[in-house]
C-alpha cells in the first residue's frame, strides 16, 4: 500500500525546489487510514485512559494485558510483514496510530518501546530466524519488548557505551554491564542490548531475561510518565548464542541510528496527536470556565493562546504527514526488504529530527498553554493538564535531545551538500551574488497564500545564506560552532514546518474544503510567526558568523530578502480559537 504518488524526492532537496511537489495531508488519508484511526481512538478511550490509576500504580500485568490487546487490534505490527503477523501497512498508518496512542503518554512510551524500539531493529536488521523466532511473539504482545543503549556515562555519546561483550570458546557471547533509563525495563521478555565486542566494536545483540544474568533495578522516580516503567539493566556475565547477533559486528551503530530516525519521526507525530487532544481540552475549558460574568474564552488573551496552540500543531501535523508520505514513496520505491526501508529512514533523517524537535516543541508550547488556561487548575492533579504537562517533558530529552537533533538538522545537510547530493554549495553561492547585488525582491504573486508562498521562498534564501556564510567562514571547524548550528536549524525546521503547512492549507482551499478558510488562517498566522523567528534566528547567525562591515552588508541582504507582508493574524487567531471553542476540540482531524 502506497500513499504518495511516485516521486524520486530526496531528502532535505526540499530546501532547494520552489514548490513542494505531491505533500502528504491528512485530507488525503484512506478510507482504510481512518478505520485505522477510530479503531485506535476507541481502544485509548475505552481500555486506557481508564486504566492510567492502575498503571501509575506500576500495575505491569496491566501493561502487558494492554499490549496484547494492542496486538490482537494489530497495532504492534502495523509495518511489519504479514509472514509474521504484521499488517505491512505505511508509514501514515503507523502515524495515525501514535498520533491517538499520544494520549496517554505513559501507555505510549511502553507502546513505543515494543511497536518501534523492538519491532524495529528487528526488521530492518534480523536475519530470517530471527524474526521468525521472536516478531510472531513481539508482534502479538505475547512478550514485551525493551531497547537497552543508554548508560550512566553515555547518552547522547550512546557510541561510548561500557557494556562489554567477549566471544567464548563455543562461539556465544558473554555481555556484562549496566543500561539506564530503560523504558519497559521492569517487566521485558527481550532486551535489544548494545555492547562493545572486546570494549571496540559496538554491536547489537537480542538478549533474552529467561538467559538468566539480566536483572532490573528499581524503578525511577520520574518527573512524569508514571504508568511507564524505566530501570536500569544490570548485565552480569549473560550468555547470549551467536546467532543473536543483531546486524553485523561492529555495525551496531548503523542498529541504533536507523532505530532512532524512525522513533524521531514517530515521536514528532506522537507529539502533534498530543498537542490536539490538549486544543480540545483546552478548549473546553475555555468555553465552560466563567470570569466577570462570561468564559473566558470569550477573552482576547485567551482566543490568542488557543489560535496560536492551533496554528502551532497545524504546522507540526503537516510536516509529520509529509515526511510520513516521502518515506512512504520511497519505501515503495524499494526492494521493501530491511536494509532498503532502512536506507529509507536514512535518506529522510533530516526531516526526521526536524519533526522530533518541532513536534516535541510544540506540544510543550500547547501543554503550557492549556496549564495557564486552566488557572489554579491546571496546577492540580484533578484535572489532566497538570499531568500532561509532566508528561510531555521527557520528549525533548530521549530520541536524541533536541540539541543533538538541532546540530543534526544543518550538520547532516552540510554533509549531503559536500558529498554533491544536494546542491548545496552552488545554491549558496548563488544566492551570494544575487543579494550581495541587492536584487529587488520578486514580487506581485496576489494567488491565495501568495504572500505566504513568498516568504516560505525568502526563508530558503536566509537558511542557505546563513549556512553558506558558516562554511565559508568556518569550514571544516564548523561542527564545532554549535550556536550557528543551532541557529541554522531553527531556520530550516521552520522553512520546512511553514512549506509544509502552506502546501496543506493550498490544497485544501483549491479543493473547495470545508474548512478552508480556517486552513488558510492557520497557514498564515503560523508563516508570519515564522518570519520574525527566522529573522532573529537568521541575525543571531549571522552576528556569530562575521563581523564589522561584512556583517552589516549581510544583515542589509537579510532585510532585503525577508520582508513579511503586512497581516492582521490578531482576527485570524481570533478565528481558529472560535472555531476550537465552537467544536470543543481540535478543528483539522
Ligand atoms: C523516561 C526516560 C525513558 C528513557 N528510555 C530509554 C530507553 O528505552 N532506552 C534507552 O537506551 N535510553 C532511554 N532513555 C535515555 C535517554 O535516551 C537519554 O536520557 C538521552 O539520550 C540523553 O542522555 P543523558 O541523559 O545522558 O544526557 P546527556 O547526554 O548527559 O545530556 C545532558 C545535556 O547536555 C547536552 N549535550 C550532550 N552532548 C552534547 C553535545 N555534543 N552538544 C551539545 N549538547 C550536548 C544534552 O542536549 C543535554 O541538554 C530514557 C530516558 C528517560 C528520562
Amino acid at each position: 500500500m502506497t500513499t504518495t504518488a511516485e516521486t524520486t524526492i530526496k531528502g532535505g532537496s526540499w530546501l532547494f525546489e520552489d514548490t513542494p511537489g505531491d505533500t502528504f495531508t491528512p485530507e488525503k488519508l484512506s478510507e482504510e487510514h481512518r478505520l485505522m484511526a477510530q479503531t485506535t481512538e476507541e481502544f485509548v478511550a475505552a481500555e486506557i485512559m481508564p486504566a492510567l490509576p492502575r498503571l501509575e500504580a506500576k500495575d505491569w500485568e496491566l501493561s502487558r494485558a494492554l499490549l496484547r490487546k494492542c496486538g490482537e487490534l494489530g497495532l504492534l505490527g502495523l509495518s511489519a510483514p504479514e509472514q509474521y503477523g504484521g499488517l505491512d501497512l505505511d508509514k501514515v498508518s503507523s502515524l495515525v496510530v501514535v498520533e491517538r496512542i499520544a494520549r496517554s503518554a505513559s501507555f505510549a512510551t511502553t507502546f513505543g518501546g515494543q511497536a518501534n524500539l523492538t519491532v524495529l531493529p528487528i526488521v530492518l536488521f534480523g536475519t530470517e530466524a530471527q524474526k521468525a523466532k521472536y516478531l510472531p511473539r513481539v508482534l502479538s504482545g505475547e512478550i514485551v519488548g525493551a531497547y537497552a543503549l543508554s548508560e550512566a556515562g553515555s547518552g547522547s555519546d550512546a557510541l561510548a557505551a561500557k557494556t562489554r561483550a567477549t566471544k567464548q570458546p563455543d562461539g556465544s557471547w558473554s555481555l556484562s554491564g549496566e543500561k539506564m533509563w530503560i523504558s519497559n525495563g521492569g517487566f521485558a521478555d527481550i532486551f535489544i542490548v548494545f555492547a562493545k565486542v572486546d570494549g571496540e566494536q559496538f554491536t547489537a545483540f537480542i538478549v533474552e531475561r529467561a538467559f538468566g544474568g539480566l536483572s532490573s533495578g528499581k524503578e525511577e522516580h520520574k518527573m512524569g510518565l508514571h504508568g511507564s516503567s524505566t530501570t536500569t539493566i544490570l548485565l552480569q556475565d549473560v550468555r547470549v548464542p551467536a546467532e543473536n547477533v543483531l546486524g553485523e559486528i561492529g555495525r551496531g551503530h548503523k542498529v541504533a541510528l536507523n532505530t532512532l530516525n524512525y522513533g524521531r519521526f514517530s515521536l514528532g507525530a506522537m507529539c502533534a496527536g498530543g498537542s490536539r487532544g490538549a486544543i480540545g481540552d483546552a478548549a473546553k475549558y475555555a468555553a465552560g470556565r466563567k470570569q466577570f460574568g462570561q468564559p473566558i474564552a470569550s477573552f482576547g488573551a485567551i482566543k490568542h493562546k488557543l489560535g496560536e496552540m492551533v496554528a502551532r500543531t497545524y504546522a507540526a501535523e503537516s510536516l509529520a504527514y509529509r515526511t510520513a508520505g516521502l518515506i512512504d514513496a520511497a519505501i515503495a520505491r524499494s526492494a521493501h526488504d530491511g536494509p532498503s526501508i532502512a536506507r529509507a529512514f536514512e535518506e529522510f533523517a533530516i526531516e526526521a529530527s526536524i519533526c522530533k524537535v518541532m513536534g516535541t516543541e510544540t506540544l510543550d508550547f500547547v501543554l503550557d498553554e492549556n496549564v495557564q488556561i486552566h488557572g489554579g487548575n491546571g496546577f492540580v492533579s484533578d484535572y489532566m493538564a497538570e499531568r500532561y504537562f509532566r508528561d510531555a517533558r521527557v520528549n525533548r530529552i530521549f530520541e536524541g535531545t533536541n540539541e543533538i537533533n538541532r546540530m543534526l538538522i544543518p550538520g547532516m545537510l552540510v554533509r549531503r551538500g559536500l558529498k554533491g547530493e544536494v546542491p548545496l554549495v552552488a545554491a549558496a553561492r548563488a544566492l551570494q551574488d544575487e543579494v550581495l547585488s541587492a536584487s529587488p525582491q520578486a514580487g506581485g504573486d496576489d494567488a491565495p497564500l501568495g504572500a505566504e508562498r513568498r516568504l516560505v521562498a525568502s526563508f530558503k534564501k536566509v537558511a542557505l545564506m546563513v549556512i553558506g556564510t558558516a562554511l565559508q567562514t568556518f569550514g571544516d571547524r564548523l561542527e564545532t560552532e554549535q550556536e550557528v548550528l543551532s541557529f541554522a536549524a531553527d531556520v530550516l525546521i521552520d522553512t520546512y514546518a511553514a512549506e509544509s503547512a502552506v502546501a496543506r492549507a493550498s490544497e485544501a482551499m483549491a479543493a473547495g474544503h470545508p474548512l478552508a478558510p480556517l486552513h488558510e488562517a492557520a497557514a498564515r498566522v503560523f508563516v508570519s510567526e515564522a518570519a520574525t523567528r527566522v529573522d532573529t534566528a537568521a541575525r543571531s547567525a549571522l552576528a556569530g558568523t562575521v563581523e564589522g562591515d561584512t556583517l552589516r552588508t549581510l544583515l542589509a541582504a537579510l532585510r532585503r530578502v525577508l520582508k513579511p507582508a503586512p497581516l492582521n493574524a490578531v482576527r485570524l487567531r481570533r478565528q481558529l480559537a472560535e472555531a476550537v471553542t465552537a467544536r470543543g476540540k481540535y478543528i483539522f482531524a
